[in-house]
């Protein structure tokens, strides 16, 4: 089974990806985690994305398509992948089912995860995760337990905020979420591949959903 998960910034898909990991024993691949790793090794290209990333823009099909090509070989013992961040355009959706056909695969189901304009900037303006295992926090919403300390992994090594997550950038990610990737709604609903989520349901809740819909495709 593999699934897609869609939305705009900040509808929690990182935060579902990561639950359903651990329920079906399935691979995230973000391509936001796998771009901010590029970026930070530095390299001529890592500077490029970096620049790209922060204004809150899309990086080229080519560049995201390679890092999905590279993670999926390199991942053949999941029980299926968690695409996260990914596909974004036409062109990224119409290469990843050529992937997976190369690979005797298929894209199962796509998850809609709806959430209002005005909730996204709340909830990413504030938002922060611990260095050492990325767990996410938020100011008002979700902050740490004890301060300074990770409640997941216990770390004291302190938290950072993405460069993207202001408001400005949200403004850049958002038009771009409506230009170029909304489309991929009516894409996969021609597919009869979509399943729509209320993203404003607590965690749990869309969770249950979310795990109810793969039950269903099986
Ligand atoms: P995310 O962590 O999914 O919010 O992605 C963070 C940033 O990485 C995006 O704002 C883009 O600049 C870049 N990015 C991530 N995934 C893609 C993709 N599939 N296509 C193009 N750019 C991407």
């Amino acid at each position: 089974m593999n699934l897609i998960l869609l939305g705009p910034p900040g509808a929690g898909k990182g935060t579902q990806a990561k639950l359903l990991e651990q329920k079906l024993n399935m691979l995230q691949l973000s391509t936001g985690d796998m771009l901010r790793a590029a970026k930070d090794k530095g390299s001529e290209i890592g500077k490029k994305i970096k620049l790209i990333m922060a204004e809150g823009n899309l990086v080229t099909d080519e560049i995201v398509i390679e890092l999905i090509s590279e993670n999926i070989d390199k991942s053949s013992k999941c029980a299926g992948f968690i695409f996260d961040g990914f596909p974004r355009t036409l062109y990224q959706a119409d290469a990843l089912s050529e992937l997976m056909s190369s690979k005797k695969q298929s894209i199962d189901l796509v998850i809609e995860m709806r959430v209002d304009d005005s909730q996204l900037i709340e909830r990413i303006v504030g938002r922060y995760s611990c260095k050492e295992c990325g767990e996410v926090y938020h100011k008002v919403n979700r902050p740490e337990q004890k301060k300074g300390v990770c409640d997941n992994c216990k770390s004291i090594n302190g938290f950072i905020f993405r460069e993207d997550d202001t408001e400005e950038a949200l403004r850049t990610r958002l038009f771009n979420y409506y230009r170029e990737t909304s489309s991929l709604i009516g894409y996969y609903y021609a597919k009869k591949k979509l399943t729509m989520v209320d993203g404003l349901l607590p965690i749990q809740t869309i969770h249950d959903l979310i795990y109810q819909a793969t039950k269903n495709n099986l």
